[in-house]
């Protein structure tokens, strides 16, 4: 007997999402009835205001859960009844799931880039890398550079307070002299080890590159976390000076092997998941 299980993603301008298609496929491999629903606002002609009736609505269809992406990263943290310890450290929430009429937070960012980066990067030198972009994907990414035992990370994002504000919160979190804002690129790229992009740049509405090509060394690893595409400018620039590089499509599936397990409770296969987001 096959079982069933609804979940959905609430966001905006979503379509071209693979997480649908991963969590489905992994869910037929795993004889599960899986349905996965696109909550988009732009599409529905709603506003950001929407978002609890989103979530009641996702829990009236019996849903298990949901993942949330942007605008609501944050937004939806009011409306929930428990956090996960990841969640609440890091203020932002991309998985919920529903049980019993309660409604709990995860966080499973962090954890995608975390195990893209250990299977991708294995051998990464990790004295000091450079972040740039402390936005909402740029402080869970912050968090896993931390836990994958960089030892002093750089961060850079044009909003100064933003990568101010990340680096105290992690010197707090991982101990004093871990974390730095810098106020350009150039001041750290010539002694970091690695790269670790967390901007839009890189996506056809944001082109270009988010450091000079010339402080690009072969010595240094290069991570982007930019999945559409898979190969971005600054990607290309790095393979083209012989440096090692990680794409972003890791995180993207690594974050739902997360999901998959907790709307689940099965244990996903992330070989079958990553063979299979290379074919989306
Ligand atoms: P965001 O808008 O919350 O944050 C972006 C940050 O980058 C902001 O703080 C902004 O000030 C800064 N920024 C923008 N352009 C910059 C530049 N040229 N130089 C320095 N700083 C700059 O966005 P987000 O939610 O953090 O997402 C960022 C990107 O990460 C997305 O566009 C998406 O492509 C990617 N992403 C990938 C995954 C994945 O699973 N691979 C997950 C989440 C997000």
């Amino acid at each position: 007997d096959r079982t069933s299980l609804k979940v959905g993603l609430i966001g905006a301008d979503i379509q071209l999402s693979k997480t649908p298609a991963m969590h489905m496929r992994e869910g037929e491999a795993h004889g599960i009835d899986y349905s996965y629903e696109l909550m988009d606002i732009n599409c529905r002609g709603l506003s950001e205001s929407a978002l609890p009736a989103l979530l009641d609505e996702a829990e009236a269809k019996g849903f298990a859960g949901v993942n949330i992406t942007h605008p609501f990263k944050q937004l939806v943290i009011p409306l929930l009844n428990d956090l996960s310890d990841d969640a609440r450290m890091l203020g932002a929430v991309n998985t919920v799931v529903f049980h019993d009429g309660r409604r709990t937070g995860h966080n499973t960012d962090w954890y995608g880039f975390y195990e893209s980066f250990k299977r991708g990067l294995p051998d990464a030198k990790r004295d000091r890398a450079l972040l740039i972009g402390a936005g909402g994907a740029g402080v869970a990414v912050a968090h896993a550079a931390l836990k994958l035992e960089i030892a002093r990370l750089d961060i850079y994002d044009q909003d100064v307070k933003r990568a101010e504000q990340l680096a105290d919160k992690l010197n707090a979190r991982f101990g004093d002299g871990r974390a730095f804002a810098v106020d350009a690129p150039e001041t750290s790229m010539p002694h970091a080890d690695g790269l670790i992009h967390a901007t839009p740049m890189g996506m056809p509405a944001h082109p270009g590159m988010p450091v000079r090509d010339d402080l690009i060394n072969p010595r240094h690893w290069v991570a982007d976390i930019v999945y559409m595409p898979l190969v971005t400018a600054l990607l290309a620039a790095a393979m083209s000076k012989g440096c090692q590089t990680l794409p972003g499509g890791g995180m993207a599936v690594f974050q739902a092997v997360g999901a998959f397990r907790l709307f689940s409770g099965q244990e996903p296969d992330p070989v079958r998941m990553s063979a299979h987001f290379k074919e989306l």
